[in-house]
C-alpha cells in the first residue's frame, strides 16, 4: 500500500510513534494508502521547525518581492503537476477529476495574485498632534499560523490560507482531514522545489483529536485559519479565544436558492443543480435549500426531480460521470442518516433517498429531493453535505428573504429573476457572506468568501485578506532634545 510521509522542517519523516492512518478511495471502498498518524510529538517539532523557519535570515531576509517571486515559482509548479495532484484528491475523497482537475489549474491564481501583493503592503507616516514627534506604521507578519483543512477540497481550501499566510511572511504547520490527507503530503514537496526555505512550510497528519487539538493551543501558534464544521470550529474557537490567537473559521451553511417566478426556469434549473448535486453535494456552499414562488412550485420541482433522474453516478475519472461517491464511510453513513431522520420527522420525498448500488462498490447515494418541506424542520436547519435538497414554496419576496435567513448559518444565497431592482433590495437583505445572482458555486480569487452568523468568522480571497495575516506595528520617534516637563502623566499634548 502506498505510504506518504509528514514534511517537518524540510524533512520527509514518518510519526514519531511509528503509528499509520489507512486512508479509504470511497469508489472501490477499499484503503489504498496510509498516512502517519501525528501526536502531540509531531505537533510539538512542527511548530518548532515553523517558527525556527519565522526566525531565521533565510526566511526573514528575503524582501516581500523575493517572497512574491517564490509564490509566483510555486504557482507554476502547481500547474505542472495538476494532473497528478487531482489524480490523489480524486483517490481519496471521490470528487470528479473534471472538478478537481479545474480546481487544480486555477489554483495558480491565488500564488500569482498574492505573490503580486507581497510588495504592495504599505504603512504610513501619521499627521501626528505632536511637536518633533515622527510616528509610522508598519505591517508585520504574525509568526507561525495553523492552517486545518477539510477533506472536500484540500488544496483549494488550503491554497485559501497558504497564499496570502506566505505573501504576509508567515510560516506554515498545515493538517489537513485525516480523510484525505495524501495531496497536501505531495503538494508541500512544491514549496521547496520553488525555493522556499526548510521549515517554511510543515505538513503533518493525523486526527482531530490526536494533532489538531495539540496544535491550535499550541503556545507558539499564533493564528489557526480553519475550514470545517460549525461544531469543530466553535471548539477551536474557544480555544484560540482561551489561548488569545488570532482566528479565522470558514464553517458550514445551509444555503438557500431562491427562484422567483420570473426567473429563466431553465437557467435557475441548472443552476439549482449545480449547486446540490455536483461535488456529491459536499460543498459549503451547497444550496441545500430550494426556495420556489408558488406559481411556478410545481412545475420547477419537476424540472430538478427530472435533472436528479438523470444524473449519471459512476467512476469519477470517468468523463460522462456526473455525481460520485460520498467521500467517506462515516459521512456516508450519516448522510443516510439524516435522510432517514427526515422521512421519520414525516418529509416527503420527491427523488432518490436510498443508497445507489453498482459493481464498484462506492459509497454512492442517490440525489435525493424532499418537497414542502418545512423551514422549521431539521432537514432544513442543519447541514447535510450530501446530495440532499429540501424544497419550500414562498409566496412574496418578503417571505423568501425570511425563510433564506431563518438557519443558524448564513455562508451564501442564490436568487434567480429577471427583475433587477428586485436583485439590489434582496441582496442587502440577504444575511450571507456571498450572494449570487443568476449564477451560483462561481468562485474567484478577487473575491472575499466567507461567513456571517454560524457560518464563520473572517473571509478568505481577495485584497484585503492578506492583513488578516498581519499586524500593524506603530513606531514614535521623538526628535526634540527637551525633556518631558511631568513624567507622571501619559504624553497627551
Ligand atoms: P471537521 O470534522 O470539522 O474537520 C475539519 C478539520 O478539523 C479536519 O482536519 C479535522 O481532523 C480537524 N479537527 C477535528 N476536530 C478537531 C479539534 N478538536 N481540534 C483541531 N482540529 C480538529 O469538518 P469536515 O467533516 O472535515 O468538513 C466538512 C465541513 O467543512 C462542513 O461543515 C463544510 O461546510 C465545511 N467546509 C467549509 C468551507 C468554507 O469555506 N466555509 C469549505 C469547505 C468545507 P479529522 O479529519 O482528523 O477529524
Amino acid at each position: 500500500m502506498k505510504r506518504f510521509e509528514n514534511l517537518i522542517g524540510g524533512e520527509k519523516c514518518p510519526a514519531a510513534s511509528g503509528k499509520w492512518l489507512r486512508s479509504l478511495d470511497p469508489y472501490r471502498n477499499e484503503d489504498w494508502c496510509e498516512i502517519p498518524d501525528s501526536d502531540e510529538v509531531d505537533v510539538d517539532r512542527a511548530v518548532e521547525a515553523a517558527r525556527d523557519a519565522f526566525q531565521s535570515d533565510a526566511w526573514r531576509s528575503l524582501t516581500p518581492t523575493a517572497r512574491g517571486a517564490l509564490l509566483r515559482r510555486v504557482g507554476d509548479l502547481i500547474a505542472e503537476n495538476a494532473e497528478r495532484l487531482a489524480e490523489l484528491e480524486v483517490r481519496d475523497n471521490g470528487k470528479l477529476l473534471s472538478e478537481m482537475l479545474a480546481q487544480l489549474k486555477y489554483i495558480p491564481q491565488w500564488y500569482y495574485y498574492f505573490g503580486g501583493l507581497a510588495d504592495k503592503i504599505e504603512g504610513g507616516v501619521l499627521p501626528i498632534d505632536k511637536a518633533d514627534h515622527f510616528v509610522y506604521t508598519n505591517w508585520e507578519p504574525l509568526g507561525v499560523i495553523a492552517a486545518i483543512t477539510a477533506w472536500n477540497s484540500p488544496l483549494l481550501l488550503l491554497t485559501w490560507k497558504l497564499a496570502p499566510g506566505l505573501a504576509a511572511g508567515n510560516t506554515f504547520v498545515i493538517k489537513p482531514s485525516e480523510f484525505a490527507s495524501a495531496s497536501t503530503l505531495a503538494f508541500a514537496d512544491l514549496f521547496e522545489e520553488a525555493g522556499f526555505p526548510a521549515g517554511v512550510v510543515n505538513v503533518l497528519t493525523g486526527t482531530g483529536r490526536g494533532a489538531g487539538q495539540r496544535l491550535v493551543s499550541h503556545p507558539d501558534v499564533a493564528k489557526v485559519a480553519f475550514t470545517g464544521s460549525e461544531a469543530t470550529g466553535r471548539a477551536i474557537s474557544s480555544s484560540a479565544g482561551a489561548n488569545l490567537k488570532h482566528a479565522t473559521l470558514e464553517l458550514g451553511g445551509k444555503s438557500a436558492n431562491i427562484v422567483f417566478a420570473d426567473a429563466d426556469l431553465q437557467a435557475a434549473a441548472a443552476g439549482v443543480a449545480s449547486g446540490i448535486f455536483a461535488a456529491t453535494g459536499q460543498t459549503c456552499m451547497a444550496g441545500s435549500r430550494l426556495l420556489v414562488q408558488r406559481e411556478v412550485y410545481e412545475e420547477f420541482l419537476q424540472a430538478i426531480c427530472t435533472i436528479a433522474e438523470g444524473i449519471k453516478l459512476g467512476n469519477p475519472v470517468d468523463p460522462d460521470t456526473q455525481m460520485g461517491p460520498v467521500a467517506n464511510a462515516p459521512h456516508y453513513q450519516k448522510v443516510l442518516g439524516m435522510i432517514s431522520q427526515a422521512m421519520d420527522d414525516g418529509a416527503e420525498l420527491a427523488y432518490g433517498g436510498n443508497p445507489h448500488t453498482d459493481a464498484s462498490g462506492g459509497l454512492f447515494i442517490q440525489p435525493t429531493v424532499f418537497r414542502d418541506v418545512s423551514n422549521e424542520s431539521r432537514l432544513a436547519q442543519e447541514e447535510i453535505f450530501g446530495p440532499v435538497l429540501a424544497v419550500i414554496p414562498f409566496d412574496t419576496e418578503e417571505d423568501a428573504i425570511a425563510i433564506a435567513n431563518g438557519t443558524p448559518f448564513g455562508l451564501a444565497a442564490g436568487v434567480w429573476t429577471t427583475n433587477m431592482s428586485r436583485t439590489f433590495r434582496i441582496s442587502q437583505k440577504l444575511k450571507s457572506g456571498t450572494v449570487w445572482v443568476n449564477t451560483y458555486r462561481a468562485l474567484s480569487y478577487i473575491a472575499p468568501f466567507g461567513g456571517m452568523k454560524a457560518s464563520g468568522l473572517g473571509r478568505e480571497s481577495g485584497q484585503e485578506m492578506i492583513k488578516s495575516y498581519m499586524q500593524t506595528k506603530t513606531v514614535w520617534i521623538n526628535n526634540s532634545t527637551e525633556a518631558v516637563t511631568n513624567p507622571f502623566i501619559m504624553r497627551l499634548s
